[in-house]
C-alpha cells in the first residue's frame, strides 16, 4: 500500500479539488482508501458525495465543571485562572460558571477551590466517520467549533484509514491534509511515500513552500509540486518552477485557470468526472500520470 498526503503552505490554494480529481483518476486504475485530515474544515466529502456508514465520538481534552449546589462563591477560581474562563454567573448571584471554550483544562481551580465544587472530565470534541463514496470508502472528521486537539483526531482518522488499507487489498492511500504546518499537518504526514504539495503564484507562493517543504523533509516525506491556476501570473509561476528546479523537487504539472472547476464543485463533482476534456482535468490527468509512475 502507498500512501500520498496532499499538502499546501496555507489554505485555498485548490488543495481539496486537486485531491478530489485524483480521487477520481486513480479510483480508475488502483482500488482507493480516502481520508480527509482537514479535521478544522472538511470539506472534501462535498465533492465525494460519501454515504456514511458509521460514526464515532472524539473524545479531546479535560474541561473544568463547577458544581453549583457545592459551590460558596467565593471567588478562588476566578482569581486563579489565567485563561480568564471563570465568569460570573449570569443567571445565580454569587455564582460562577466556567466558558467551555476558554478553558484550557490546566486544572488550576480544580486544586485550588477550597470545597471541592470543581471537577474535570474529559469532553466530546469532535466526530469522525467512516462513509462510502464512488471512488473508495472515505475516513474524515469535523472539530466542534473552539474544540482542540486536532492533531489526536487526525491521527485517530489515519489510523482507520490505515488499519482500512491493511484490512482489504488497498493499492493506495490518497488523504487530503490540512493547510499550514501545525501539529494536523505532523500527523497527516505520518507514514506518507510522498506529500503533493499544491501551490498557487501569488505573493507568498515562496514563502508558503519553503515552509511546508521543510516541515515534510523533517519528517522524511518525499515532495512533489503543483502550480494551481498557473497562467494568472506567468512570472511567479516562473519563480516557482526555477525555485522547485534549484532544489531538485519534481514538478508534477500546471493546472491552468478554468471556470469549469467553480461549476463542478459547486455541483459536487470533481472535475474530471464532470468534463473530462476541460483544461484543468486534462492538467489534473497530466498530474495524476505523473504522480502514478512515482508510487
Ligand atoms: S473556588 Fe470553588 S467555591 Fe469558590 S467560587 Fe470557585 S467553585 Fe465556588
Ligand atoms: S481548568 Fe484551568 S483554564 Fe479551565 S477554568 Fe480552571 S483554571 Fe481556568
Amino acid at each position: 500500500m502507498k500512501q500520498v498526503v496532499v499538502l499546501s503552505g496555507k489554505g485555498g490554494t485548490g488543495k481539496t479539488s486537486l485531491t478530489a480529481s485524483l480521487a477520481h483518476l486513480a479510483s480508475m486504475e488502483r482500488s482507493l482508501v480516502l481520508a480527509d485530515t482537514d479535521v478544522d474544515a472538511a470539506n472534501l466529502e462535498l465533492l465525494l458525495r460519501p454515504e456514511r456508514v458509521s460514526e464515532f465520538d472524539f473524545t479531546g481534552g479535560f474541561k473544568a465543571l463547577i458544581q453549583e449546589d457545592i459551590c460558596t462563591g467565593c471567588g478562588t477560581c476566578m482569581e486563579v485562572c489565567r485563561f480568564h474562563a471563570v465568569r460570573e454567573s449570569p443567571d445565580t448571584p454569587g455564582g460562577y460558571i466556567i466558558d467551555r471554550i476558554a478553558c484550557e483544562g490546566c486544572n488550576a481551580c480544580v486544586h485550588q477551590c477550597p470545597v471541592r465544587a470543581i471537577s474535570s472530565k474529559r469532553v466530546i470534541a469532535g466526530r469522525w466517520f467512516i462513509s462510502d463514496s464512488p471512488y473508495g470508502p472515505l475516513f474524515h472528521a469535523e472539530m466542534k467549533a473552539g474544540e482542540e486537539n486536532s492533531g489526536k483526531l487526525v491521527s485517530t482518522v489515519k489510523k482507520a484509514a490505515v488499519d482500512r488499507c491493511g484490512s482489504t487489498d488497498c493499492g493506495l492511500l490518497l488523504v487530503d491534509g490540512p493547510p499550514g504546518i501545525g501539529c494536523p499537518v505532523i500527523a497527516s504526514c505520518a507514514g506518507a511515500d510522498l506529500a503533493v504539495i499544491v501551490t498557487e503564484p501569488g505573493v507568498s507562493a515562496i514563502h508558503d513552500l519553503r515552509r511546508i517543504l521543510k516541515t515534510v523533509d523533517h519528517f522524511g516525506v518525499r515532495p512533489a509540486v503543483c502550480i494551481n491556476k498557473s497562467d494568472i501570473n506567468l512570472s511567479r509561476s516562473s519563480e516557482i518552477m526555477e525555485f522547485c528546479d534549484s532544489r531538485s523537487i519534481p514538478l508534477l504539472g500546471m493546472i491552468p485557470f478554468d471556470p469549469v472547476v467553480t461549476t463542478s464543485m459547486s455541483g459536487g463533482y470533481p472535475v474530471t468526472e464532470f468534463d473530462s476534456d476541460t483544461p484543468a482535468s486534462v492538467a489534473a490527468g497530466e498530474i495524476w500520470k505523473r504522480l502514478s509512475s512515482r508510487i
